[in-house]
């Protein structure tokens, strides 16, 4: 009989748990408090797939930048205030990770990583079909300042280095890269390998795919606790029943940190929390995707239109919409891409997710010490989508107990236990 596996959530790494594992012959059961078609912050994130992204997020001079921005209320970063107890010891962990050793040590893993996820999207289309628009022309990083293509510049020769590729270019060569976009900065990085998708229909294609496989899918139900036993380890669910089986993935994106504490283990994570608009009949359509430097804004094309996104506020999860942060990001816009105007702007919908941020920018991934029947695969925080793959592919292996395709050490989620 096949050994039975409840993942707890539907986000993008609930789903590429269960696509693995089922890949592997488990009997798999995905649980969400929400309804497939809610939002998670899997459903209107920026849609890019980012082996550009190794250098986590506590690296030299985050700090500093945070602390300036705090006094700006339009600024793209906000810190909670007054902080919780746990986002207060987050910070200290958080400052404790951002120097140069913990970057040179997680640059290779972050790399690996992202490559590795990116490799496994391409076998992914073929299987689930494309959908959900996979585009493989790369990420460009525009810059207005001098000083900011020097320091992009000088990523960009890491990257080389690290085997991810990367070129600059004057406004010049980026309008020839991308003639359908007018732009108006001084120049910027193209970053060869990363690519982007539309977030939302990758998710129906996956749902729908697992279906099809023998998934089995409880929506709109919540997981309220354990129950474990010698046996099994029994979830309980919001309508008071309970769900055992072999082995659970906690795969609850910035909730999962109160799932593990259920489970006796202290999860520091903290919600960052994000927005972002979709402009549905766009002046112009970019053909690759961009972040917009000095302002810390997306541009991706998707399926349904143009989507901008931004902000990192971090706190407790809360559903309030900063108006302040928003035209931040309107504003910021038309200063690098200048046919985009405020005005297209007004009265779009606000889509707002939570980052699951760790303090040292590296996801957990891994058995719980005080249970080995658990796995923990969360606390991706910017990268969730572009190591979805990856992180279902390891889940599969740790639920089999193969050895793991990359090692996964600095991974382990009892690291601060
Ligand atoms: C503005 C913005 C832009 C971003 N852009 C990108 C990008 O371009 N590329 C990229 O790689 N990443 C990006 N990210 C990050 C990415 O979206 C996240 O890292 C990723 O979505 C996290 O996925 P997840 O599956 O861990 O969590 P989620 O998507 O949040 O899914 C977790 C699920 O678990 C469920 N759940 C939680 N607790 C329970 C419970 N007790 N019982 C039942 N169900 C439960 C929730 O309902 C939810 O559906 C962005 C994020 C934001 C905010």
């Amino acid at each position: 009989m096949s050994k039975q596996v409840t993942i707890i959530g539907a986000g993008i790494i609930g789903l590429c748990s269960a696509y693995y594992a089922r890949q592997k012959g488990f009997d798999v059961t995905v649980l969400d408090r929400n309804n497939e078609s809610d939002d998670n912050c899997s459903s209107g994130n920026a849609g890019m797939i980012v082996p550009s992204h190794f250098i986590p997020l506590a690296a030299p001079g985050m700090v500093g930048m945070g602390l300036k921005m705090m006094t700006n209320p339009r600024s793209p970063f906000a810190f909670h205030i007054p902080p919780s107890i746990d986002q207060m010891l987050w910070s200290w962990k958080f400052m404790r990770s951002a120097n140069a050793a913990h970057v040179k040590a997680s640059e290779h893993i972050l790399k690996d990583l992202n490559l590795t996820s990116r490799k496994l999207y391409e076998s992914l289309t073929e299987d689930i079909g494309v959908g959900y628009q996979f585009v493989k022309k790369g990420l460009v990083m525009l810059c207005k300042q001098q000083a900011s293509l020097d320091h992009e510049a000088g990523i960009a020769k890491r990257a080389n280095e690290l085997g991810v590729g990367a070129s600059v270019h004057d406004l010049k060569g980026l309008q020839q890269l991308d003639p359908a976009i007018t732009l108006d900065v001084l120049g910027g990085v193209h970053f060869h390998d990363d690519c982007h998708l539309s977030p939302r229909e990758l998710l129906t294609a996956l749902v729908n795919k697992l279906e099809e496989d023998g998934v089995h899918f409880l929506y709109g139900t919540g997981v309220t606790g354990f129950n474990q036993t010698q046996e099994s380890v029994e979830v309980i669910t919001s309508d008071g029943f309970g769900i055992k089986s072999d082995q659970v993935v906690i795969a609850g994106g910035v909730e999962s940190r109160d799932l593990a504490k259920q489970l006796g283990l202290k999860l520091p994570m903290m919600a960052g929390k994000g927005y972002s608009m979709m402009v549905k009949d766009p002046v112009e359509r970019p053909e690759l995707c961009y972040l917009l430097n000095e302002a810390r804004v997306a541009v991706t094309p998707m399926q349904q239109g143009v989507r901008f996104g931004g902000t990192m506020e971090l706190g407790e999860p809360n559903h309030d919409i900063n108006r302040n942060r928003i035209s931040g990001i309107v504003d910021s816009i038309p200063q690098f891409m200048p046919k985009f105007q405020p005005s297209q702007f007004k009265d779009l919908p606000v889509w707002h997710g939570w980052r699951p941020c760790s303090p040292d920018g590296l996801p957990y991934i891994g058995k719980l010490k005080k249970d080995m029947r658990v796995v923990l695969a969360t606390g991706h925080s910017m990268m969730g989508l572009s190591l979805g793959p990856v992180t279902g592919m390891l889940v599969s292996e740790i639920l089999d107990n193969a050895a793991t395709t990359l090692p996964i050490h600095q991974l382990d989620p009892n690291r601060y236990a």
